[in-house]
This record gives C-alpha cells, structure tokens and sequence, in this order.
C-alpha cells in the first residue's frame, strides 16, 4: 500500500463527517509554519523573500498546537524555513503523533541525519525531503555544493532506521525531463517510499524566468508521467492527469490553511494579501470567489499541488476516479 491504512481511514471519516455537517469550506492539510528561517537562500522560494522583515520570529509551541486544534485537519505538514531550525520541533512531532495528526516534517536534509534520534518512531510520520534534481542541478538550485549528497546520505541513514521517506521535486522551466526520470529511478532504487512532485510557482520578488506556463507545464508532466515508467508518486494520478491538461479543476485554496508566526495566511498557499489573527477569521472574512483562474491574475499560471489537490480529493468524478484511486493506493 502507497499510504499507511491509518491515514486513508482518518481521511475518508474526516471527510463522511465534513459532509454530514454540510461544510462547504474545510481545511484538509495545515500547513504549519513554526519559523520562516532557514539555512538556504534556494533561489525558486518565495518565504524569504516575502517574510524577510520577520524571520527571527518564531511560534511558541503552545501556539503551533493551538493551531493544530483550531483548523482540525487530519494531515499537519511542518514546514518553513527549516523546521529542523525550529527549537521545540521535536516536541512539536511528539504532540503532533498523540493528537494522532498524520505528519509531513518538509526538510532541506541539512540537519536530518543528526535529527534522526530525537524523531518520534511513528508510521504517522512521513519525513518529506526536497530534491530538485541531480547534484548538478541541486546544487545549484539550493545554492550550495554537496547539498545533494547530502541530502542522498540522510535518506540512505533515515530508511536504514526504518522511517517512511518521501521526497518533494519542484520542476522549473529549466528542468529536463530525462534528468527527473534518472533522479526518480535512483530514488526509487534507494527505497524511498513515494515522490511528491509540482510545477514551481511564481512567488513575488523571484525571478520569474525560473517558472513554467500552464502549456509548459501540461507538456513536461506529460513527458515526466505518461511515459511507461512506474514511478512510485505520492501525487495523486488524477492531480497528474490534471497536470498533463487531460482534465480541469478549480483550486480549493481554503483546504490548505497556513499558520506562520505573521497569522493565518490568506487567500492561499501561495499567494498573500493579509494575515488573520485566528483560524476562524481567515475562514470567514476571506473573499474566495475573488480568488482562482480567471479571477486573480496572479492564479493564471497556477497548478500548485497545496491549491488543487485537495479539489481531488473532495471531488471525484464517478465510480472511474474512485477505482483509479483505490488502484493507486493499494499498489
Ligand atoms: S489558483 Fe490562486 S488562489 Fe488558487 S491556489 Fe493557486 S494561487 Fe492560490
């Protein structure tokens, strides 16, 4: 099985329960950024561009798990800046497992191996790390020399200690098919458990010669996931279908909330036009229809996984996409 059968069970009562309460808008996955420093400048992100004037600050744990509690999501994914960075992010983990979250920690690898150790020992713990292609490739993306053997160590250690491994390719314009082929060949000969895979997104203040068209991106992913190999991805295959341009969906922006040390970030994921004070708030006061393809200018190029695979999952299509997901799953 692709998922551990806790998750596909919390997620389908999750849901059941959603719907029997009539929620339109619920979230699915929080993302939970503790600190927003880092110990990489990766040229595609947009968090230290966009929160440059506060990165030393940081949410206290009581705050990270008040917000757990308010949004309620099933799945927490910790990301940032670096969470390993984050001082308490080990307690946090440990809060995260009893509150029976299914967890996502989103590292650069830097710090993992060392972190190993004090990791909670959990199938609900799934440590994502970000490859963005080859040690040429990288590298040079991260920033830094040997980021990339890096980061091949700590999964090599990590899967010797039996945790669950995924990792998180950002596919720019640059990025050559053949190159992510070999990568997600060798990563699937390391044992790595899944591959999450997305177009980048054209955050505010980076260069935007780094990111895909829709066009572009229906033509790579493509190339990347119709082409025989049977690569394990965590990205669903009706979000791929999508990606290829086989099929459209409007984004559900609410489903992945986040919370930063600024507040919950509005409208989405991506882009940001204020900062709410609670989890309520943000909900209420938002105004969704003002967001998304053909409303937002800044929506036009946007295929991002945090902003339309939730719409998947909310909005299967039949009995068709209900077996080509179970079928998924169950390989
Ligand atoms: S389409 Fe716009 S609102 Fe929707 S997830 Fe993408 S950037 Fe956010």
């Amino acid at each position: 099985m692709r998922f551990p059968l806790s998750l596909s069970f919390d997620l389908t009562r999750y849901l059941m329960k959603q719907r029997l309460r009539g929620e339109e808008k619920f979230p699915l996955v929080l993302m939970l950024e503790p600190t927003h420093q880092c110990n990489l400048a990766c040229q595609g992100c947009g968090r230290i561009q966009e929160y440059r004037e506060t990165l030393g600050q940081a949410l206290t744990l009581e705050e990270c798990l008040q917000a757990v509690e308010d949004c309620g999501a099933p799945v927490v994914t910790v990301t940032g800046g670096e969470p390993l960075l984050y001082p308490p992010v080990f307690e946090l983990l440990q809060e995260l497992v009893h509150r029976r979250k299914h967890i996502y920690l989103c590292t650069n690898a830097i710090l993992l191996e060392k972190s190993l150790p004090r990791l909670p020992r959990s199938d609900r713990l799934t440590l994502s790390l970000h490859v963005d292609g080859l040690a040429p490739t990288h590298d040079r993306l991260l920033g830094r020399q040997g980021l990339f053997s890096l980061a091949i160590g700590a999964i090599k250690a990590a899967k010797a200690q039996g945790f669950r491994i995924c990792t998180n390719t950002t596919i720019y314009k640059e990025t050559e098919v053949q190159e992510i082929e070999i990568l997600f060949s060798y990563l699937g000969h390391l044992g790595v458990d899944g591959l999450l895979v997305s177009p980048a997104f054209s955050f505010a203040g980076v260069d935007d010669g780094l990111f895909l068209s829709r066009e572009e991106i229906n033509d790579k992913f493509g190339r990347l996931t119709a082409n025989g190999h049977n690569f394990k991805f965590f990205s669903t295959p009706l979000y791929l279908s999508f990606l290829r341009g086989e099929r459209d969906y409007e984004c559900t922006p609410w489903a992945n909330p986040t919370r930063n040390p600024v507040g919950w970030r509005a409208p989405c994921y991506q882009i940001v036009d204020t900062h709410y004070p609670t989890f309520a708030d943000m909900m209420r006061k938002t105004r969704w229809e003002d967001y998304g393809v053909g409303r937002d200018p800044r929506c036009a190029q946007c295929m991002m996984h945090s902003g339309f695979e939730p719409t998947v999952v909310r909005e299967m299509r039949g009995l068709t996409d209900i077996w080509t997901m179970l079928r998924w799953n169950l390989t």
